[in-house]
């Protein structure tokens, strides 16, 4: 970019953002704490979410500290209903270690910050330069889509190659001493004007140096390689009384959805449900000792994760003590009844949420 046009750039982008920036809590202050968590929230999470419950994870949590003491169940159910939990999970690891290995300090160099768990390039930037204003620049969806549109760069940006161009550019893009604001600026004006769809390029600062939208081509940029449809899982699941109260499985610590809780269920090979309520059924016997009798009618649900779908076909069932056993055993401790007046008191997974909306409904 000539430089005349790099000066407007940054003059006209910043005049905007300073006119225009919407107010959020967690732009009035510099606390690198705050910003850490308002940077992870942010993540796959709508912003109207995030504000909704910034405040109250906070009061939980104030500090670091903390957050490093409590138990990971705590983090996990005062993380409830914002979905990808290897969030809470890995914000509470990365506690521990700022507490256990920098005495409690949020590391200020990018390089350093990235070495924690949950903290990839863009959040190790995004704290560096608002916390602490390093010179480093953040590339996220809405960085990409502006500097896709105004250099009509070619590439998909989902690609390594095309991000890594993007990153240089958004980094030769900086100007030195102004990383906070000029970082906040691009998100802004990515989310509010150069939207997805229908951007809003009559009131944008950038259109006097916007190459796609001289050349009429908005809507070209950013270049998208078709994707695969995600894949669909069907799973069998149980929601399984006895006395008032419901089953539930503690999910493994790792992995997907870990350390949440969740009805019984297995997924099914082949499309053949009915076989694989029985073969739950018979893990219900077998781990639980419990007999599932079925109360009504099968019902659908379907439930969407990043990168499959779920169609979940659920019982609903009494449960009965196995006649040699007498009495259910809370045995496998990955087992728990809970009575439905203390369900806000586990993280439940999304969809067993929704399971539960319709079987107690
Ligand atoms: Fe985006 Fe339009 Fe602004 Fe170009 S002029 S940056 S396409 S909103």
């Amino acid at each position: 970019m000539p430089a005349p046009d790099r000066s407007k750039f940054h003059s006209e982008l910043l005049r905007w953002y300073e006119e225009n920036k919407r107010e959020m809590p967690w732009r009035r202050t510099r606390d690198p704490y705050r910003i850490w968590i308002s940077e992870i929230l942010l993540q796959q999470t709508r912003v109207d979410t995030v504000r909704a419950r910034y405040e109250s994870f906070l009061e939980r949590f104030p500090t670091v500290r903390h957050l490093a003491e409590a138990r990971i169940a705590e983090v996990l159910l005062a993380w409830q209903g914002l979905g990808y939990y290897g969030r809470a999970r890995n914000l509470h690891r990365a506690a521990r270690l700022i507490t256990q290995q920098y005495s409690g300090e949020i590391p200020q160099d990018p390089v350093t910050l990235q070495r924690l768990p949950g903290i990839g390039l863009y959040t190790a930037r995004a704290i560096a330069s608002i916390a602490f204003g390093k010179d480093v620049a953040v590339l996220d969806g809405n960085v990409m889509r502006v500097l896709c549109r105004v250099f009509r760069l070619q590439g998909d940006p989902r690609t390594t190659a095309a991000r890594s161009r993007l990153q240089a550019l958004a980094d030769e893009l900086l100007p030195k001493g102004k990383a906070s604001t000029f970082n906040q600026a691009m998100m802004e004006l990515g989310a509010l004007v150069c939207r997805p769809a229908r951007p809003l390029c009559s009131d944008c600062p950038l259109s006097p140096v916007c190459q796609a939208f001289r050349k009429k081509q908005v809507h070209a940029f950013p270049k998208k390689t078709p994707r695969k449809p995600s894949p669909t899982r069907l799973r069998v699941v149980a929601a399984v009384f006895h006395r008032s109260r419901i089953l539930f499985v503690h999910r493994p610590p790792e992995g997907l959805l870990g350390g949440l809780w969740e009805l019984p269920g297995l997924y099914v090979n082949g499309g053949d449900t009915q076989d694989g309520f029985e073969k739950l059924k018979e893990m219900l016997r077998k781990v639980a000792t419990l007999e599932a009798v079925s109360t009504r009618e099968p019902f659908s649900v379907d439930h969407v994760y990043t990168h499959f779908r779920e169609h979940l076909q659920v019982i609903s069932c009494r449960g009965r003590p196995v006649a040699s056993s007498c009495a259910m055993r809370q045995a496998e401790p990955f087992f728990q009844w809970i009575h439905p007046t203390q369900l806000s008191h586990f993280a439940l997974t999304g969809a067993s949420r929704k399971i539960l909306g319709q079987v107690l409904s």
